[in-house]
């Protein structure tokens, strides 16, 4: 039985994530579905070097690709490379990767990378670049607070890479990635022009009003292969506008008993949220 404080806590996260277990997400996305809404799903989990969680993980994915297509969802999975060994070792990571896109492919579904921390930036993109060749229906995210970026967007994009840019999640140092607000807002809008002038399919991943506009306008000028993708529980007043101005949606849905450290990082982001927690509390 959970304590008092995760209780709490959990009822303020079932807003982000749609519950413990796969049923409880498969139960969200046929919800988003009704409301036209595409979905990825993320079992929750991450920087794990334990084998038998890994495999755990990487069987999970396997059945969550067998329900989406058992159910007929309009939708695809993201996974993160941490909880399927590459915080164990590279090697191990590509296999499991491997043995998801090849099942994804039987079912001709897509299949989404997450992007982590530093730590983790390099050998994510070395083993997207390996696998791309034999297998398109593959994309990863990139994040715009990192300064590498603009060059990792560059090589990817002649490889036909399919990326969904955001703009990062993850706290990181100032030599790695830029801190101000302004200046990662200033780097979505180049990476994004970037794709929308030279990219092939990619995804638009925030919940930023202006950087959104920015986005509808640079769509008028070429057709772009493009979807706008915004998480569970955020600005969900703009994503039926969108639909009804005909753009492609995808709602991330994360789920798993793994939900504390992911519901931190939605706080993190906005005061607001913190007020929400505070006034569960206090009743
Ligand atoms: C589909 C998707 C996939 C993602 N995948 C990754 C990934 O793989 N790796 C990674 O590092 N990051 C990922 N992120 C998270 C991303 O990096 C940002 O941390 C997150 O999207 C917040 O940034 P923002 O672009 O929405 O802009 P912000 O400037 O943070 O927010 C803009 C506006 O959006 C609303 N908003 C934003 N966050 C919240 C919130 N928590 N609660 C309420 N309102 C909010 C507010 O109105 C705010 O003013 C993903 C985001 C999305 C949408």
């Amino acid at each position: 039985m959970p304590g008092i404080t995760e209780r709490l806590l959990y009822r303020i996260a079932k807003r982000w994530i749609a519950g413990y277990s796969l049923d409880d997400a498969i139960k969200v996305a046929h919800d988003a579905n009704n409301r036209k809404l595409r979905v990825i799903l993320n079992r929750l989990g991450e920087h794990t070097p334990d084998e038998k969680l890994i495999q755990g993980y990487t069987e999970e994915y396997l059945r969550l690709l067998d329900r989406i297509r058992a159910e007929k969802i309009n939708g695809t999975i993201s996974v993160k490379p941490s909880q399927l060994g590459l915080a164990a070792n590279p090697s191990l990571y590509k296999a499991n990767l491997l043995r998801i896109v090849e099942r994804a492919e039987e079912y001709d579904q897509f299949v989404w990378i997450d992007m982590e921390n530093s730590p983790y930036t390099g050998e994510t993109l070395e083993t997207y670049r390996e696998i791309l060749p034999g297998h398109r229906q593959l994309g990863v995210c990139l994040q715009a607070n990192m300064k590498r970026t603009e060059s990792d967007l560059k090589d990817l994009i002649p490889r036909g890479g399919i990326v969904r840019l955001v703009k990062g999640a993850y706290p990181e140092r100032g030599e790695l990635a830029y801190k101000k607000r302004s200046e990662v807002n200033a780097n979505y809008v180049r990476l994004m022009t970037m794709l929308f002038e030279r990219g092939g399919r990619f995804a638009i991943g925030t919940h930023d009003g202006k950087l959104i506009d920015i986005a509808r306008e640079l769509a008028k000028v070429r057709q772009p292969n493009f979807e706008f993708q915004l998480l569970k529980g955020i600005r969900d007043d703009i994503k039926p506008t969108l639909i009804e101005e005909g753009y492609r949606v995808s709602e991330y849905i994360p789920y798993g008993p793994e939900w504390y450290n992911y519901s931190k990082r939605r706080m993190r982001e906005r005061k607001r949220n913190i007020l929400l927690l505070l006034r569960s509390i206090t009743g």
